[in-house]
């Protein structure tokens, strides 16, 4: 039987949950952590909310791992975090109904810097900090500064802003492009890196912000 954490949250069946742990198992090795220790600290934030930690941690290396865990946890309905550097603030990276957390901080490689057009193409665990250190000798700089070495992905999630966005705008008017595994696993692309889109919804500024505040967090 399921153990109900609040009256919209409940942990996947054991038996459901098993059957996930033991797949991505032989699917990641060692890069699927269930260690207690390992599993608080990817639960850990600066939150007034009591530390929720994960079933297990898997480290992702490359989007087609991201891809197999959110599709082995689709199929036993078993939730999915992801975890960028764990410094918001209102508990978005907690697991109030268990579930994997997906580490994203080995996912770091700036892929594309287009200086002429002001733009690049990075991995979502490259730290605001790491890119600016890298854009740093082409006299470039990433102006969103929230006031933690956050990873990209997780200020794009949070929709991060900062004292420089009085000037340069939050994380909204920063991100392009997204590419987006879904909850069934398959891939979306938001948008290119030209400025001007004329063409169909505007999926970017969805994803932006999405995890503002976890469901957990008081209203
Ligand atoms: C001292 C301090 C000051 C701050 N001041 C400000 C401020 O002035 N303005 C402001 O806007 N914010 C501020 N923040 C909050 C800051 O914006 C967030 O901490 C930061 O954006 C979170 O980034 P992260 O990499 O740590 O994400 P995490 O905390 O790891 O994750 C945040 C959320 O994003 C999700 N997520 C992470 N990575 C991805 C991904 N690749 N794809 C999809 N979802 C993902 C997670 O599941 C979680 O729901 C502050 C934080 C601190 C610690």
């Amino acid at each position: 039987m399921a153990t109900t954490i609040s009256s919209n949250l409940t942990r996947p069946e054991p038996q459901a949950l098993k059957r996930a742990i033991d797949a991505l198992a032989a699917r990641f090795g060692n890069r699927l952590v269930t260690s207690q220790a390992v599993r608080e600290q990817h639960a850990h934030t600066t939150t007034w909310l009591p530390t929720q930690p994960p079933d297990a941690v898997v480290m992702a290396q490359e989007t087609a791992d991201i891809q197999d865990v959110v599709r082995i946890c689709a199929a036993n309905r078993v939730p999915v975090i992801a975890f960028g550097t764990g410094t918001s603030l209102e508990g978005q990276v907690n697991a109030p109904a268990g579930g994997v957390c997906i580490d994203l901080r080995d996912m770091n490689k700036v892929l594309e810097v287009h200086a002429e057009d002001l733009d690049c193409v990075i991995q979502p665990g490259v730290t605001r900090k790491a890119l600016n250190e890298y854009l740093r000798d082409q006299g470039l700089f990433f102006p969103i500064d929230p006031g933690a070495d956050a990873s990209l992905g997780g200020m794009t999630s949070t929709r991060a802003s900062g004292t420089n966005a009085v000037r340069y705008g939050t994380m909204r008017e920063n991100v392009l492009a997204l590419k987006v595994v879904r909850g069934d696993g398959e891939i979306i692309t938001t948008g290119t890196r030209a400025k001007k889109s004329s063409a169909g919804y505007d999926l970017t500024h969805l994803f932006i912000g999405a995890r503002v505040r976890s469901a957990s967090s008081p209203s």
